[in-house]
């Protein structure tokens, strides 16, 4: 097999190809102006990040783990609080719970979309939490109280996030959405009765530039949107070291500002990244069709609520490792999004208090999950080299 016949899981270097003149003078630029932090090239990034999210306030920071550790602290999340999220994410989900101070508590996903599922929430609060001396809810595990919900978007497609909301209102916790996969998502809220994008729901969400997602730097960078000016004024000073000014320092913060060259590729990728992910969105569909059928072989659900921008597109089959290596011999590379759940990670061992099946559907997904090769370049001929071969693998085994 020659290299040409191999099929990457990412491609990250053809999206530059079509802005690279754009993009080497805009160095040069930089370069010559010297203007390495902040200034009108991070600013004007954060404007149009805004418009495009339809969120009012846009603050640049220097990674997605910044964003979520930055938007819950800013949201009033503190020392021995309870924060609500899922187990199949990346790692930075709770990070930043515990770098803002509190525990992190998991609820299961729903099988069908991998996101939080609103109904676990929902018994998590009512049973698993007792009402507070001073109003909300304290969780009987880790008996603190429980003041925030991360809904994750995992793979580009929306957690539901009307009855997540709906619970957050009815229990006083604030809502921050872990974008980090889901630039340009939307979400049709009943409750809105209109399209809604992700970033512009909850008190702020947090979105990472990470080289590999949908919409990613040349480098680390991240940003957090908002409808809450008081909020994105916090985040502000907590990204530039509590500074309200050059040297006064309001509170104690962080160094987690936006590098101005990396603004600067983010405002010129901002300009492809609806037509990049509308390619995401039909290569979806081609696998899809050419997919379709597959017994013991479950394909992406996306709700009637959603419109994913395919971050990942993940597969699921009991035979996920014979098939992976199946595709490995083909020279086809795909990727596990996560291959361990957080609450079975050594890193939480003996710290959180979960057991092998406490979540069974997380666990069961981390086992059975694939992510295909998949990026705005991928073509049908790769497409149909993937679909071919995860049909012959399946030939003679139904
Ligand atoms: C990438 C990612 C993050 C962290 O972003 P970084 O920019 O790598 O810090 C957080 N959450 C999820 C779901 C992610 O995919």
């Amino acid at each position: 097999m020659t290299t040409n016949d191999m099929i990457p899981f990412l491609d990250l270097a053809t999206p530059h190809l079509e802005i690279e003149k754009e993009m080497v003078s805009l160095f040069k630029d930089a370069l010559r102006s010297s203007r390495f932090i902040g200034g009108p090239t991070v600013e004007g990034f954060e404007k149009d990040f805004a418009a495009f999210c339809g969120a009012d306030h846009c603050v640049g920071v220097g990674s997605g783990t910044d964003a979520l550790r930055f938007a819950l602290i800013a949201a009033g999340v503190k020392a021995g609080d309870t924060v609500v999220t899922v187990a199949n994410t990346f790692i930075a989900t709770t990070e930043a719970i515990s770098q803002a101070g509190a525990v992190p508590a998991f609820v299961d996903v729903d099988e069908r979309t991998c996101n939080m599922d609103a109904e676990k929430l929902r018994e998590f609060l009512e049973t698993g939490c007792d009402p507070g001396k001073k109003g909300g809810l304290v969780s009987k595990k880790t008996k603190s109280s429980v003041t925030a919900v991360v809904p994750v978007h995992l793979y580009g497609q929306m957690a539901d996030m009307d009855p997540i909301e709906e619970l957050a209102e009815k229990y006083g916790l604030v809502v921050i959405e872990d974008a980090c996969q889901a630039h340009g998502a939307k979400y049709f809220s009943r409750r809105a009765n209109r399209w809604m994008t992700a970033g512009s729901m909850g008190a702020a969400a947090a979105f990472s530039f990470y080289p590999g997602k949908n919409l990613g730097a040349c480098g680390e960078a991240g940003a957090v949107t908002t409808g809450n000016p008081e909020l994105a004024a916090k985040i502000r000073m907590l990204r530039d070291h509590g500074q309200s000014q050059k040297y006064y320092h309001e509170i104690e913060g962080y160094n987690g500002r936006l590098d101005a060259i990396q603004a600067g590729f983010l405002q010129l990728k901002l300009r492809k990244l609806s037509g990049w992910n509308e390619l995401r969105r039909q290569n979806a569909s081609r696998y899809g069709a050419l997919l379709g059928g597959v017994d013991r072989l479950v394909l992406p659900y996306e709700p009637q609520w959603s419109k994913g921008v395919y971050h990942l597109y993940v597969v699921r089959t009991e035979m996920r490792e014979g098939l992976q290596d199946y595709l490995s011999g083909k020279g086809i590379s795909t990727g596990l999004h996560y291959p361990v759940p957080l609450h079975l990670q050594n890193a939480y061992s003996g710290v959180l208090g979960y057991r092998k099946g406490d979540l069974p559907v997380s666990e069961r997904l981390a086992a059975e999950i694939l992510s295909l090769p998949m990026y705005p370049s991928l073509s049908d001929a790769q497409m149909e080299k993937v679909a071919g071969s995860i049909r012959d693998f399946f030939k003679g085994r139904d």
